[in-house]
């Protein structure tokens, strides 16, 4: 059998105000913060974790928070939209929650499926996918993302070819790919090249099961020419990156080891957790990082009301 990505496993994306984050993705979209910490590149900024009670792979949405960070533009070469799956039947309750928070949204029907397009705090393009059969009426984890391509053909190659991909379905705007778990779109208009920075995707990364996995996805890909990074240690996951010809960062992260490895589950997201290497400065870390206010149980969908 051809090798395939099976789905997403996060989204990482820039935020310039890390409480107007973290109120909105817990309280207006009742995801749990499943870890705080730093960016590890530059420890003097958050990287927030958001996801389901445990943080499983293809429910993490996550951000670096640079205070006061310049708004991007969105465009080509990135994830233009980020989409989750909610439950048939839920969009009324999904408008009148987002309005009542003072979000403005849009609904529409694309692929003969319910959307509903609102962006977060920092002007990110957001949508809810009425796509799934449970009794839960909250956020399930990530349907797809929209992506913006620099190369359509060259990256429509890639995704089939290389990563298993299959394109479902076509129009004369968009196409999409389906994995196991995720689906992809990809606009096919022309369009300006985005600009990173607050209010965009800097990345997205797809699940592989294991590090053997990901070993044969790195070699794959470099014998495609592409060029891939060594693996990263990120705590949670291990990591590989590259662009895809559209310009877009991919990462191939690992399922394990999980938001657990640092901190019992039920305390997840409750406190900075610092890597090892950066703990012996975690006092002069958490002097230059701006208070962040969290609550003293982490809320959910039901609790909140509608
Ligand atoms: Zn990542």
């Amino acid at each position: 059998m051809k090798p395939a990505l099976p789905g997403l496993h996060h989204v990482t994306a820039i935020t310039a105000n890390a409480q107007k984050n973290h109120d909105f993705y817990t309280q207006t979209l009742g995801l749990r913060l499943v870890k705080l910490t730093v960016n590890f590149d530059d420890p003097s900024s958050y990287h927030l974790y958001y996801g389901d009670s445990v943080g499983s792979p293809g429910t993490i949405m996550t951000f670096f928070a640079g205070e006061g960070a310049i708004p991007g533009r969105i465009g080509n070469g990135q994830a233009t939209t980020t989409v989750f799956s909610v439950p048939i039947g839920t969009m009324n309750t999904w408008r009148a929650r987002l309005e009542k928070a003072g979000f403005p949204v849009k609904q529409l029907e694309v692929w003969g499926q319910q959307r509903l397009e609102f962006t977060d705090p920092d002007g990110l393009q957001l949508a809810l996918s009425e796509d799934k059969d449970s009794k839960e009426d909250g956020i399930s984890g990530f349907a797809g993302v929209v992506l913006g391509l620099a190369r359509p053909a060259e990256s429509h190659r890639l995704f089939t070819e290389t990563l298993g991909f299959e394109l479902v379905a076509e129009d004369s705007e968009r196409r999409l790919y389906r994995s196991q778990h995720s689906w992809m779109e990809t606009l096919t208009a022309p369009g300006a090249n985005g600009r990173m920075g607050a209010g965009t995707v800097h990345h997205i990364a797809w699940r592989t099961p294991d590090d053997a996995h990901q070993e044969l996805w790195l070699e794959r890909l470099q014998g495609q020419g592409l060029r891939v990074s060594p693996v990263m240690d990120r705590n949670y996951f291990h990591s590989i990156y590259f662009r895809e010809p559209g310009g877009v960062l991919f990462e191939i992260a690992t399922d394990p080891p999980g938001f657990t490895v640092d901190q019992p589950l039920e305390e997840l997201g409750r406190k900075l957790v610092l890597p090892s290497w950066l703990e012996p400065h975690r006092e002069k870390i958490q002097r230059f990082l701006p208070p962040l206010k969290l609550p003293q149980a982490t809320p959910d969908f039901q609790s909140l009301g509608s």
